[in-house]
């Protein structure tokens, strides 16, 4: 035996980590080789080392594990989290949109798509390929060369709604301007015109004249 037992002793613990050096651990192997005490020492030491250290290893692994599982976990959460908050954002975005649509109101500029015309001794006006949401009308009595004139005015209004997305060449929509028993017989003339009421109902005929330029006659007695 080329060195004594208590030097192998001393080296066992590091030869049993594998963290000595290349010639200590071939004279530690030779040593147990020859040496049954320090053999037994040794198997000892074996038993008595791995146990603990088998059980931190796995220790170590499954804390691991945990934190891995926990990240996976947390990423999870957020995942959903961030699915739910775009689904919400989206929902409101949708829904102001939407509010929004509904809510603006649009002049109908006349296009060939209103007609008047009487049916059972009421004067209606039929909007074609849309909806109205809100129709407009004054009637105006006219002094001319001492006869008086009955003209009625009118607009509609849509929604930005009705007009970009529901609007259909098939649907109409109708408005009664007058009704058979509230004096639709005394009404001369019928316009459609889309500026402004106010004050109309106080000019002269020159003056109402050149403030209704534009409008369209769409019926006359
Ligand atoms: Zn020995």
């Amino acid at each position: 035996m080329k060195y004594p037992c208590n030097i192998i002793l001393d080296l066992l613990p590091l030869y049993h980590d594998r963290v000595c050096s290349q010639e200590s651990a071939d004279a530690v192997k030779e040593h147990l080789n020859e040496c049954k005490s320090c053999q037994a020492y040794y198997e000892n030491l074996q038993t008595s080392y791995s146990l603990p250290m088998e059980h931190s290893i796995r220790e170590e692994e499954m804390q691991k594990a945990a934190s891995l599982k926990a990240i996976k976990k947390k990423l999870f959460c957020r995942r959903i989290l961030t699915a739910v908050l775009s689904v919400v954002i989206v929902i409101s975005l949708t829904f102001a949109a939407l509010l929004y649509m509904k809510n603006t109101k649009i002049l109908i500029e006349y296009q060939d798509n209103i007609q008047v015309f009487q049916k059972d001794g009421d004067i209606i006006a039929r909007l074609s390929g849309n909806t109205y949401q809100q129709a407009n009308s004054i009637l105006v009595t006219l002094n001319k060369n001492g006869q008086t004139e009955n003209i009625m005015y009118f607009k509609f209004f849509t929604t930005l709604w009705e007009d970009k997305i529901a609007s259909d060449s098939k649907t109409f929509s109708e408005y009664v301007l007058a009704y058979k028993e509230k004096g639709a017989e005394e009404i001369d003339q019928i316009y459609y015109f889309t500026g402004d009421f106010n004050g109309l109902e106080n000019l002269s005929a020159e003056e109402l004249i050149k403030e209704t330029i534009g409008s369209v006659q769409l019926w006359s007695k």
